[in-house]
């Protein structure tokens, strides 16, 4: 077999363009996969080592059902054993859908005059934050449009804004971003207002396929988006959050790309993506796409897998495009984080609106319009751990630094109590009676499997101390 080496070494330049087609055709060529190499590979990931990209593409190609089944069962297994049952939550916050760029995908691509452009003011930022912190909401991810009014310094006022808002017990604590790329100065902007994650999507890896995909606007420029996380990192943004559209190209090369993108970052910064994100192209305003490259729901769930294997120590994040049952079944092969609550037109949070979608007011159709609390219901109905934990960041363990995965114990230690301390808040401030009920027996299901791994009356002490009335207790 031949195939060329992979190149971890760091560039010369950091910022150069570091996706090689070929090199990635070449791997998924050569890989031939039998099912004992199947099972050496996931072994190696249950041993908690990353893959490389040979080995991901011996897993992308096992087409068998008996591999498949082997590849996601490794998956839930290696889900248990590094992440335990935790599910963080969060919402996207859209507040501005001008865009200059013409993404042929995207329900705000400028050429589609049916859009009904807005952006949120000051005011209805505030309100819309209000709603959320409502709800019970701690973590939020702004979106932003490719716009010359969505630069840096608004972006930075709008995250200082929405860290500002308290109501009642509410407050967001961990402000993401979803925006264009920017230069270092606009990364250290945004890093200044406190941001956590910063996240892009590359859409799709391969340059051509994104050529057609991208006429006009400055997102036509594929090594400008490539590199933009290159320049959060120079910046000194080591958090962040990369992505592929799945539906755009061959689904086979973009979980290669990702994972070499991962390591890209590992090799030349020391520290690899927090999270990575795999939307499915969904149906949006006026847009007509060629069905080729769409994927199935069997598929999809292989590519969750994959990718859990492949990166044991990133973030997944899966996203209300995809209906409830479906986010269900793929939950248990490896992600992480889930959106719950969440509305994606402008404004309507605060509207409170819950009728029809419209896809002119929208960027693309949502198919899980439960609110938070349904959301957090079914998660504890199926034994997992909803979490609101925003402490790494906030204690400046990020990056590098990102102790999660490396310290022994470390899930057990700091992850499962604030887990278990931020839902102990949800069910005082927020939840039904019923959804409390529940909320207390999963506490105290995980409480007794801490076993003498954290200091347990610590835990108790702490959550008594939260129904009296103390707020943001963490480790
Ligand atoms: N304008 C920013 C940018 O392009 O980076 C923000 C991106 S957009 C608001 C968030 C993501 O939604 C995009 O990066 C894209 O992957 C995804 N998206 C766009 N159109 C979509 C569609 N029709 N279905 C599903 N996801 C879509
Ligand atoms: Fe604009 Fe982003 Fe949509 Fe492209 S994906 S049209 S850049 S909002």
């Amino acid at each position: 077999m031949i195939f060329k080496p992979e190149r971890y070494k760091i560039p010369d330049e950091p910022q150069k363009p570091f996706i090689d087609v070929e090199e990635i055709e070449g791997y998924l060529y050569n890989a031939r996969p039998d099912q004992q190499i199947i099972k050496n590979i996931i072994a190696k990931s249950l041993d908690k080592h990353r893959l490389n990209l040979m080995e991901v593409a011996y897993l992308i190609n096992a087409d068998s059902p008996e591999s498949i089944e082997l590849i996601k069962e490794g998956a839930r297994t290696l889900k248990e054993n590094i992440y335990g049952n935790r599910i963080v939550l969060f919402a996207p916050l859209y507040v501005g859908n001008k865009c200059t760029n013409n993404c042929q995908y995207c329900g705000f691509r400028t050429s589609n005059k049916a859009q009904v452009r807005k952006t949120l003011e000051h005011s209805e930022l505030v309100r819309e934050v209000e709603a959320l912190e409502e709800n019970g909401q701690k973590r939020l991810i702004l979106v932003f449009g490719e716009h010359p009014e969505y630069n840096p310094e608004f972006i930075a006022s709008c995250v200082k804004t929405v860290y500002h808002v308290k109501c009642g017990n509410g407050e967001i604590r961990r402000v993401n971003i979803n925006a264009a790329p920017m230069d270092i100065e606009g990364f250290k902007i945004v890093k200044e207002a406190g941001i956590g994650t910063y996240q892009i999507f590359q859409e799709t890896y391969h340059p051509e396929a994104y050529k057609t995909y991208h006429p006009g606007g400055k997102k036509s420029d594929y090594n400008n988006r490539l590199t933009a996380l290159d320049r959060a990192q120079e910046a000194g943004l080591d958090d962040v959050g990369i992505g592929a559209l799945f539906g755009l190209h061959n689904w086979r090369f973009e979980v290669m790309a990702l994972v070499r993108h991962t390591n890209h970052l590992e090799a030349c910064y020391n520290v690899g993506p927090h999270t990575i994100s795999f939307p499915r192209l969904k149906d949006a305003s006026t847009v007509n796409l060629d069905p080729k490259f769409i994927v199935n729901d069997d598929e999809f769930s292989r590519i969750v897998a994959i990718l859990r294997l492949a990166v044991p120590y990133t973030g997944l994040i899966l996203t209300a495009r995809e209906p409830a049952q479906l986010r269900k079944e793929i939950l248990r092969f490896g992600v992480s984080q889930i959106d719950g609550g969440t509305k994606i037109e402008l404004g309507a949070y605060a509207a409170s609106k819950n009728d029809n979608q419209n896809l002119d007011k929208e960027q693309f159709k949502i198919n899980d319009d439960r609110s938070l609390n349904e959301v957090i219901d079914e998660l504890l109905h199926e034994d997992y751990l909803p979490s609101f934990c925003t402490a790494c960041y906030r204690l400046g363990r990020t990056g590098e630094h990102f102790m999660e995965f490396s310290v022994p114990g470390f899930i057990k230690r700091f992850c499962s109590p604030n887990a278990m301390l931020t839902l102990a808040e949800y069910l005082v401030d927020y939840a039904p009676e019923k959804t409390a009920k529940k909320g207390w027996e999963i506490i105290e299901n995980n409480l007794n499997s801490l076993n003498g791994h954290q200091d347990v009356p610590e835990i108790r002490d702490r959550i008594e101390r939260i129904k009296s009335g103390e707020r943001d207790l963490y480790f």
